[in-house]
């Protein structure tokens, strides 16, 4: 059965991306049209916005949208792929996307004070849009907050409206702690009547707004990035306060994990780097390290692990840990590269370490995607030491490119890393379970000793290499999920 899907999110490759959201929504809708299904991607245009060699095509409806009791223009480009069934349509008010950020404010070092009426306004503004296109979706699939209130305004606004009456919603979580909360005398720019917040009511969420709560309590069914995370976030320790709202939806709540865009990231097809390579070759990823320590300014010695971080420098991400016990990994036989942009803590203490460390550790308190793929290709080991990982994307990179993932056992990173286990001569990484820095240590100890047993180290990076999480696995999911809430 082909089905028309309507995918909604607030970025997405190539146009624009802070992360693996953008990822995600770039790579899914693509495989699902692959799989012949019809799909409609909607997000916002942002001044910071690359359409590539794409032409933008001006839509020619433009309309007004109420948020709260202020109408806002909405004028609408498109762009249309030549061989799928796959347009991506963009919404236009430069009030509220022509800005620095997508979500957060540098100067003022916080998120927009109006981001409420900022996804008000797209998630009116995408429901209006279709109407006028002309297109019923079969299912709507939203993503994260920022498109959460869709499925309420469906069941809500349009329960038997011609249009929009029995069209299905999916909602998916990328990460629970970004939930679109806001105080409660912002209720009144959803333009529904007050007596849908009360508390406990599907928005209310300890006296704010919430648009991912009204998402998981509204949308038919509701998917998290890995299987471990969609068990996890029903629990105290990960569920951030709506693990019992969730827990009442457990039975509509799945996990189907992310997919890896390969033609963007193996080192076979990869155009980033300077050296391809092939699990029956792997000269190349030799050479990429060479290059890539000259281009780092760290010396180059036989005999020295490269350990590589790429990430967001957030508390999720783990290296509280490792700044506790910097100086002794620093101590041992390796080297790291860093790459990543967030906390000035986080910014502080790898600058402080590459003035302390200087032929042992680089740090690069940028974005940049090129740069991310040489780190890839060219390290012997890619740390990952998370508090909380709903999917992670660069494990499942590492993999590929035979850079051995040292990584805690949680979310996504406990369903696609195995442990390497001496008796048996298995696994693709080294995993610890608890989140202390002894743990932490013990792992990274244990990757730096058999890094020096060549035979053995070769073959774990090979059986990394092998593992295969592409995306069409993940679609013919989505779309198995898809099809079941259509026939219902
Ligand atoms: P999250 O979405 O929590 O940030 P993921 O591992 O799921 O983490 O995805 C992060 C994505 O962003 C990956 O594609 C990663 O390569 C990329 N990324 C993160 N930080 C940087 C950076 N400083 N430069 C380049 N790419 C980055």
């Amino acid at each position: 059965m082909i089905m028309r899907i309507l995918v909604v999110a607030s970025e997405a490759v190539p146009f624009v991306k802070t992360g693996g959201l953008a990822d995600v929504v770039g790579a899914l809708p693509r495989a699902l049209a692959r799989q012949k299904h019809d799909i409609k991607v909607f997000i916002p245009r942002y001044s910071q916005f690359d359409s590539g060699r794409q032409q933008l095509k001006p839509y020619q409806w433009s309309g007004a949208v109420k948020v709260g009791c202020r109408q806002h223009t909405l004028s609408v480009e498109y762009v249309a792929d030549r061989r799928l069934r796959l347009e991506h349509y963009f919404l236009k008010n430069d009030h509220f996307f022509s800005r620095n950020g997508l979500y957060h404010d540098e100067a003022r070092s916080a998120d927009y004070k109006d981001n409420d009426e900022r996804f008000v306004f797209f998630n009116r503004g995408v429901l209006e849009t279709v109407r006028q296109l002309d297109w019923r979706p079969d299912v709507i699939h939203v993503h994260d907050w920022q498109a959460g209130l869709i499925p309420a305004y469906l069941k809500i606004l349009f329960p038997d409206d011609p249009f929009f009456g029995g069209v299905r919603t999916v909602l998916t979580i990328h990460n629970l702690a970004f939930q679109g909360t806001f105080d409660k005398e912002r209720f009144g720019l959803l333009g529904l009547v007050e007596e849908h917040f009360y508390p406990t009511s599907p928005f209310e969420f300890f006296g704010k707004t919430n648009f991912l709560k009204a998402g998981i309590v509204y949308a038919d069914k509701i998917t998290a990035v890995s299987p471990r995370y969609a068990q996890e976030i029903q629990t105290a320790e990960h569920g951030c306060g709506l693990e019992g709202v969730l827990r009442e939806r457990s039975a509509d709540l799945v996990g189907i994990l992310n997919g890896v865009d390969y033609s963007v990231w193996s080192p076979t097809r990869d155009k980033k780097i300077p050296f391809r390579f092939h699990p029956a070759n792997l000269s190349g990823k030799r050479m990429n390290k060479v290059e890539l320590l000259r281009e780092l300014n760290l010396p180059s010695r036989e005999g020295t692990p490269l350990i590589g971080i790429i990430s967001r420098l957030a508390d999720q991400k783990g290296f509280d840990l490792l700044a506790d016990i910097a100086d002794e990994v620093l101590g041992l036989n390796l080297q790291v590269v860093v790459l990543g942009t967030g906390e000035r803590k986080y910014h502080d203490l790898f600058t402080r370490l590459e003035q302390r460390y200087p032929d042992k550790l680089s740090a690069r308190l940028t974005f940049d995607d090129n740069l991310a793929h040489r780190i890839e290709a060219a390290a012997d080991m890619f740390l990952m030491p998370s508090r909380f990982e709903p999917c992670g994307l660069n494990q499942m990179y590492s993999l590929k490119y035979g850079t051995v993932p040292i990584v805690r056992e949680v979310g996504g990173l406990a369903d696609t890393v195995t442990d390497f286990d001496p008796e048996s001569g298995q696994g693709t990484g080294f995993v610890f379970k608890e989140y202390t820095s002894a743990a932490l240590l013990g792992a990274i100890k244990r990757a730096v000793n058999l890094y020096g047993k060549r035979r053995l180290w070769t073959k774990i990076m090979k059986s990394g290499m092998k593992r295969d999480f592409s995306w069409d696995t993940a679609a013919r999911k989505f779309a198995d999920l898809f099809r079941e809430l259509v026939e219902r």
